[in-house]
């Protein structure tokens, strides 16, 4: 079965609360069938306001969002087939888990046979096999999330809201959650549209992610790419760690560009830069930075070690390296860190393409 290319479609989307400032800024986004699509961004950025609209709860001001080639605007919420699963998307307290799980099942009139078989199968799905007659009272925070996702997904929905739903969970709960959900993702093939803050959750669970910042998308792209190639410093600064430089273009050729800082100079790889004399912000990676590089590399500098701190398989070295007492370094634990000491000074090598000349911060 082929998947429909765009089966979820924001359309020049804009949204005001007040009917003056724009808290999203024409959104468009196609999201295919099946897809997990994560909104990602800091609070306040726009991204519960697009499940709201996806979900019926408000209205878009301008443009229009389609499911299944079908503009939405006008269908109540209940009638978007669209299952949702939100932070504090409480279970009604006074029904077992059968009962919150039949509920949706109830409203759609299906008969006492089918609500059973399919309250089993979802909660089979999360793994609560045994657990139809607790209260949610008497569930851990995990298992009612658990409870909610299968409650979110009895009813076949044709896409799945989740509005960072693991907050509340402490750190490794969470985690498991993440690649839970992402199983369930995976064999039942539900289109997800997911939103959080937290990076290392989008990366882990997306095929691909959204970043917001002041109502916009700043860039979508597959968790790799959001990584590897950043299209502006936001986003470079939003995911993964940076290293970086404020400086000018003095020499633009095919492919880099040299970036002339307060002291010193880099060879960089021009993503947001057309000409000689604009200013810009270079990124470079941590792990990307090179101690005593043993191949040619297109930037060779001297760093003074300022600090270091041990992770078990990686150390975390800071650096000051071109007038910067902040770039950090995370090197591989090895036996050959020996040159790794309070004080020392090291050659730091990286090439051009993994220091991106973006807009300036
Ligand atoms: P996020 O989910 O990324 O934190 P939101 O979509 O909740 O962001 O909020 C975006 C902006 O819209 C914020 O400035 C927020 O204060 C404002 N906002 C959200 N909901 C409402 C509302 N119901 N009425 C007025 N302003 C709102
Ligand atoms: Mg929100």
């Amino acid at each position: 079965m082929s998947k429909k290319a765009d089966f979820v479609k924001f359309d020049k989307v804009d949204k005001s609360y007040d009917g003056k400032v724009l808290v999203v800024k024409d959104l468009n986004l196609d999201i295919e069938e099946g897809e997990f699509v994560t909104m990602l961004g800091p609070s306040g950025s726009g991204k519960t306001t697009c499940l709201m609209m996806l979900a019926g709860f408000e209205t878009p001001t301008n443009g229009e969002i389609f499911l299944d080639n079908n503009p939405i605007s006008n269908i109540p919420p209940h009638k978007r087939g669209i299952g949702m699963v939100f932070q504090n998307y409480a279970l009604f307290p006074h029904m077992t888990v059968f009962e919150n799980l039949a509920f949706p099942l109830k409203v759609r009139k299906m008969s006492q046979e089918d609500i059973e078989k399919k309250v089993d199968k979802a909660l089979s799905m999360v793994s609560l096999g045994g657990f139809a007659n607790r209260m949610p009272g008497q569930l851990s925070g995990g298992q009612q999330q658990r409870v909610a996702v299968a409650r979110a997904l009895v009813f076949d929905p044709a896409v799945v809201l989740m509005d960072e739903p693991l907050g509340a969970l402490d750190k490794n709960l969470r985690e498991s959650m993440q690649y839970e959900i992402k199983h369930i993702h995976e064999s039942i093939g539900v289109t997800v549209v997911y939103v959080t803050h937290d990076q290392g959750e989008a990366l882990t669970m997306s095929n691909r992610i959204a970043v917001f910042n002041d109502g916009k998308v700043q860039q979508l792209s597959s968790p790799d790419k959001l990584y590897e190639e950043p299209v502006n410093s936001f986003v470079a600064e939003f995911i993964g760690e940076n290293n970086t430089f404020g400086g000018e273009v003095s020499e633009i050729s095919n492919g880099t560009c040299k970036v002339k800082l307060e002291k010193g100079e880099i060879i960089a790889n021009p993503i947001s830069v057309k000409s000689v004399g604009e200013k810009t912000t270079v990124s470079i990676r941590p792990e990307r930075a090179l101690i005593n590089p043993k191949d040619k590399m297109d930037n060779n500098q001297k760093g003074k070690i300022e600090e270091v701190i041990y992770h078990g398989d990686h150390t975390r070295v800071r650096l000051n390296l071109l007038g910067n007492s902040e770039f950090i370094l995370k090197v591989p634990n090895s036996s050959q860190n020996l040159d790794i000491k309070l004080g020392n000074e090291i050659n730091i090598g990286w090439n051009s393409h993994d220091a991106r000349a973006l807009d300036p911060k």
